[in-house]
């Protein structure tokens, strides 16, 4: 999956860093897009030494590190850029290489934007300051603290006997299938989210819920907490044609498109094909 980039070392320990370093990772995004340094065919995230002439890196916000190397958020744009670099979409991340250039991205993308969103406080209007001891913003006003909020959603494998229920949202481009996904509701289990969002989307019941795997989504900022359940296939599928268009078993062998094994809903359809869950 995308996040396992072994053997390099994502490491989110939070240190209390102003001054950057030549070496440095800096991350700036101009809406959906990194600012990336062009290397040959691929790129590299630059380092400080590599763009302290075109942006001021005075003023970062240490966001991670990958291995040793630390990661700083500069929110200052440089303008006009030459062709050393280029911005790059996030959609393009998730089969960018190397893998662990990628996983940076995304997670401070994620980052990012939660930084944006949280300019002012919630609680009283006032203009919030990033906390400069841990990862958290503070409202100098009425000290409100607000950490990273990750919204949990649940993906599940339906089996049946030797077969698999895929679904085709309505977001999805045509002839595409992945399995039942959804977020987790206020006051709910995991389990229950699981019932409940089967059986809103594509009418089944299930049973039998076993916990997979979970995987960190920074795309949508989502934790995806994967469960395998079954179901009785007598009972009749009926997508809720709002986000679910069309649903089926389907058997090995006779997949229909599904996303590839970076995302943990890839992962666990893979599985299935080769008869492993
Ligand atoms: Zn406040």
């Amino acid at each position: 999956m995308i996040h396992e980039i072994l053997p390099h070392r994502f490491n989110n320990q939070f240190i209390i860093a102003t001054d950057i370093a030549e070496d440095d990772y800096i991350l700036h995004y101009r809406e959906n897009s990194l600012l990336l340094k062009t290397a040959g065919d691929g790129f590299e995230i630059p380092r400080k030494k590599d763009v302290s002439a075109i942006v001021n890196t005075k003023a970062g916000t240490f966001l991670f590190s990958l291995d040793e190397v630390r990661c700083f958020l500069i929110w200052e744009d440089p303008g006009t850029i030459d062709d050393r670099f280029a911005y790059t979409e996030m959609s393009f991340f998730r089969r960018l290489q190397p893998q662990e250039i990628a996983w940076v991205g995304i997670v401070g993308y994620q980052l990012r934007n939660w930084y944006l969103k949280n300019r002012f406080c919630g609680k009283c209007g006032s203009k919030t300051i990033a906390k400069q001891d841990e990862r958290a913003i503070i409202c100098p006003s009425c000290n409100s603290i607000v950490f990273p909020v990750i919204p949990p959603a649940i993906i599940v494998a339906i089996r049946s006997n030797d077969k698999i229920l895929m679904a085709h949202n309505s977001n999805f481009k045509e002839n595409w299938y992945s399995l039942v996904a959804g977020y987790v509701e206020i006051g709910e289990s995991l389990e229950e989210t699981v019932k409940r969002e089967v059986k809103e989307e594509v009418g089944l019941d299930v049973k039998n819920i076993r916990y997979y795997k979970s995987q960190p989504w920074p795309f949508s900022g989502s934790m995806m907490i994967g469960f395998v359940a079954e179901a009785d296939d007598t009972q009749p599928v009926c997508p809720d044609n709002i986000e679910i268009t069309d649903a089926n078993w389907f058997s090995r062998g006779n997949l229909p498109n599904h996303p590839i094994n970076d995302s943990l809903g890839g992962e666990m359809i893979d599985l299935f094909e080769k008869g492993e869950l």
